[in-house]
């Protein structure tokens, strides 16, 4: 399969990839240190429509695709893996609404997302559920008009900054995962609290917190496509979100070859420069055949997408190889700066720490490798 871009998915990939020059990358290193969500960053992206690519243009979406998608958060992780996070969880807490919300939902719920003057949230792990998110505790109780949440998510990206949530939870004990589902949560009607601020390694910029429901009234009508079916809904976003996490590595992994290329070139020791010597040589090589590699099956997996066709198994592929190689060659990438890489404000040394979470969130590696594993002995 090429990839010979549209003329459609090349102009986004490029505002995206101007805009990230601009705007974000002058204060990359400053969201990261300090640990600031980048609200402003996250205005003009609403602004340049990049907040809702590939979803429906009658609810504002930007009704691109999802490889156009996938160039964007590439493009956004190259200068800053927080705002690609951000970005993307806003995108996979749309996707359910988009593909199994009622109309009603839809004309209610999305504009607000879409256009980026409120956030999303995706709220699934909690405490004793994480890789395991189907021994999920928190409930979900029909009282007349209303269910009522009672529970705590932990670790939610946009947690402290958003107003909508789709929130995982259980109607029905004792039947695992077909008694998981989901709904969509509007903070202005049925108020959740917000807990725990984490402290982070990487992706500093993003807020990640825990979201507690307490005797939370929500609306029968928020209830999201059939009960007893949010945990195949999660599961199904996920999918996506392991393209854009992918997506995410690619930048991060584009952004250690730029780094380790430039700085090859300009630092001299025995009297040459470092990329004259060929094991640094080599380490830029495996850097670039990896990234080529990362970015390939990404676009594969989102192209599969697009196509309506099943990709769990290249999303998977997608999301283990590129987080693996990210963590990989930030490690290298550092290694060729010297000491000089190891110091805090240096542009390698965040990328490793970014990287380093796309190998746990939105499903670790060894999950990966269940997936994967389990798709290929079928
Ligand atoms: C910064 C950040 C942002 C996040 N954002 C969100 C969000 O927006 N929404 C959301 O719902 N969640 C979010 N998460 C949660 C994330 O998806 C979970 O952390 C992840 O699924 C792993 O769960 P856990 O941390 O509980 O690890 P555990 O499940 O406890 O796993 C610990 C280790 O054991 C391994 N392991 C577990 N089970 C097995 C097994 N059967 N075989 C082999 N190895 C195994 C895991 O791979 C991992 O290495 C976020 C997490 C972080 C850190």
């Amino acid at each position: 399969m090429g990839f010979e871009l549209t003329e459609e998915q090349m102009l986004i990939q490029k505002v995206a990839q101007d805009f990230a020059i601009a705007e974000v990358e002058p204060i990359a290193s400053e969201t990261d240190l300090k640990g600031i969500y980048p609200e402003a960053i996250v205005k003009r992206l609403g602004e340049l429509e990049l907040m809702s690519i590939p979803y429906p243009e009658e609810y504002g979406g930007g009704g691109a695709d999802y490889l156009s998608y996938a160039l964007v958060i590439e493009a956004l992780a190259r200068s800053c893996a927080s705002t690609a996070v951000i970005v993307l969880t806003h995108h996979i807490m749309q996707y359910p609404i988009v593909k199994y919300g009622t109309p009603d939902q839809k004309t209610k719920f999305l504009p607000r997302l879409t256009s980026g003057k409120e956030m999303g949230g995706f709220a699934l792990t909690e405490p004793s559920a994480g890789s395991d998110a189907g021994n999920m505790q928190t409930t979900a109780v029909l009282d007349g008009d209303h269910y009522v949440l009672n529970g705590n998510k932990c670790f939610i990206t946009n947690g402290a900054v958003a107003n909508l949530m789709v929130v995982f939870a259980k109607t029905e004990q004792g039947i695992g995962t077909k008694g998981v589902s989901a709904f969509i949560v509007d903070k202005s009607v049925s108020p959740w609290e917000v807990g725990k601020h984490e402290d982070k390694m990487g992706v500093r910029g993003s807020y990640t917190t825990d979201i507690i429901f307490k005797n939370c009234r929500v609306p029968k009508e928020n209830l999201l496509g059939k009960l007893g079916k949010g945990f195949s809904y999660a599961m199904d976003a996920l999918d996506g979100g392991r393209i854009a996490v992918g997506a995410q590595c690619v930048g991060i992994l584009q952004a250690c070859l730029d780094e380790s290329v430039a700085y090859a070139k300009e630092r001299k020791q025995f009297g040459k420069p470092l990329a004259a010597n060929q094991a640094i040589q080599w380490m830029i090589a495996d850097m670039q055949k990896d990234v080529i590699a990362a970015r390939l099956l990404v676009l594969n997996a989102a192209a599969l997408r697009d196509a309506g066709k099943p990709c769990s198994l290249e999303a998977a592929s997608a999301k283990l190889f590129a987080s693996e190689a990210a963590m990989k060659h930030s490690v290298k990438a550092i290694q060729i700066h010297g000491g000089y890489g190891y110091m805090r404000g240096m542009k390698v040394e965040r990328l490793m720490r970014d990287a380093k979470i796309t190998e746990l969130y939105e499903g670790s590696s060894e999950v990966q490798r269940m997936v994967l594993s389990r798709l290929a002995l079928q």
